[in-house]
């Protein structure tokens, strides 16, 4: 890891400034080739973690007037000697520069490669890098706020808690082990058991929040249906705020299941409109009634949408769904008797009770106070718990009646699923998996 790597490590768009990233043991003197500090700063009186402005000699015979600075190691993001070359953000711009510093000496850097060398140098665990990669990525503010969580360290130290209490465990074990004779064994054998069954309570615990965080991750998928003409099409594009969907008045128009997104209250919904709940005619129709059943049955929460008054065709969809459901009744300007049945009636057309529709969309698809951010959001880290989980329930049943030796081979097991979320056991593949995710310059 001695060779330099540079990246531009802002979007490729144009902008204020862009920023081109180095980091290895050169990276300050490949900054003193392409950078000249204006006035009379002496390159090499260059003081970390100052800015200095100056000159950027970029490639192609480009020139641009930006910043300078400089972390040394291992105070900064990778832990390796760092420099950045703050330009103008255009695009062209800064790839002439990172030409310049690539001339100068760098290598230009893989897919988060600059966080690969920030995990791989004890600057951040891996899921924190992972947490990272949610925020960057996070498409709604509860996805970025439990990144931003993961991020912080909150799952690694937690994961670590309970390796500690597996560590002592072991370490009991292993008295019980290398002293037979002292007959530890059988006395602390009972105590071993709850212990390992309260670790495993806490793993089921961290476990548990991802049902919720899958969600805050992937999105709440609401399967909007009901009977042709029921203004479903109506209903996600007002949901939406444009036209997506085709609205007609011909009954059967929607023949597909159509998707679109929308953030409520920090989550996002993402929404299909399923076709027309009624004897199919044409084979297109059926192929799309045979989708939209399969969005009811894998929905996080249904909406059946309806007019006048929730009948036969209805209830069968309610029996049908497993999620949440809200009824529906649309088009109260038109008809605003209650048939008793509705959680709510809304108008698609004019708007009317659209409000109280997303309010209560959130409420039912996610306990109050989930978009608060700690959550299990990585399935990656859910099947680790689910392992270490496993793991201790066979040693918590185990410790009265296995030998000791045979009894430490689950709680390793299980201390090396947590070690998976941490990084400390997690192999080669997973940790280029999860860094190739991550874009250039990262
Ligand atoms: P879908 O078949 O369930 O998707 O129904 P559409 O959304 O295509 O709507 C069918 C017809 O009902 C269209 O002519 C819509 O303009 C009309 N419609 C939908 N929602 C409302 C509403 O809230 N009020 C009124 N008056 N008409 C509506």
């Amino acid at each position: 890891m001695d060779d330099c790597i540079a990246a531009v490590s802002t979007a490729p768009a144009a902008g204020g400034v862009a920023i081109i990233r180095i980091s290895g043991a050169n990276a300050l003197s490949v900054a003193e080739r392409v950078f000249f500090p204006s006035g009379k700063t002496a390159v090499k009186n260059f003081r970390p973690r100052y800015m200095y402005s100056g000159r950027i000699a970029a490639a192609d015979g480009i020139e641009d007037f930006g910043l300078c600075v400089y972390f040394r190691a291992p105070h900064s993001f990778t832990g390796e000697d760092v420099a950045e070359l703050h330009c103008h953000g255009g695009v062209e711009l800064s790839r002439a520069v990172l030409k310049a510093v690539v001339r100068a000496g760098a290598r230009p850097a893989k897919a988060g490669e600059f966080t690969m060398r920030a995990f791989i140098n004890g600057k951040i665990s891996l899921s924190a890098a992972e947490g990272m990669a949610d925020m960057i990525s996070g498409e709604s503010a509860a996805e970025v706020r439990a990144g931003s969580l993961l991020y912080s360290g909150r799952l690694t130290r937690r994961a670590r808690e309970i390796q500690a209490g597996l560590t002592d465990v072991l370490a009991k074990i292993g008295a019980d082990i290398d002293y037979p004779e002292e007959d530890i064994e059988r006395a602390e054998l009972p105590d071993i058991g709850r212990t390992l069954l309260g670790l495993k309570a806490s793993v089921d615990a961290l476990a548990s929040s991802y049902e919720c965080g899958k969600k805050i991750k992937n999105g709440v998928s609401v399967a909007i249906c009901g009977k042709p003409n029921a203004g479903k099409s109506s209903l996600l594009n007002a949901l939406l705020g444009y036209d997506k969907a085709i609205v007609s008045p011909s009954a059967g128009t929607t023949r597909d299941v159509v998707e679109g997104a929308v953030e409520l209250g920090g989550v996002k919904f993402n929404l299909c409109d399923t076709a027309g709940v009624r004897r199919a005619r044409g084979q297109i129709e059926k192929l799309g009634i045979e989708r939209a059943e399969m969005a009811v049955r894998s929905a996080d929460l249904a909406l059946i949408v309806y007019e006048g008054a929730f009948g036969a065709e209805e209830r069968r969809l309610l029996a049908e769904c497993s999620c949440p459901v809200i009824k529906v009744r649309n088009k109260r300007d038109v008809n605003d008797a209650s048939d008793g049945c509705e959680d709510i009636s809304v108008s698609a057309l004019t708007g009317e009770g659209l409000d109280g529709l997303r309010a209560l969309m959130r409420e039912r698809a996610l306990p109050e106070g989930s978009a608060d951010g700690a959550f299990l959001i990585e399935e990656r880290h859910y099947n680790a718990l689910a392992r270490a989980s496993a793991a201790l329930g066979s040693a918590a049943a185990s410790a009265g009646s296995l030998p000791a030796d045979i009894l430490s081979v689950d709680i390793r097991e299980a201390w090396d699923a947590l070690g998976e979320i941490t990084g400390e056991t997690a192999g080669e593949e997973i940790i280029n998996t999860i860094f190739s995710k991550f874009c250039v310059g990262k």
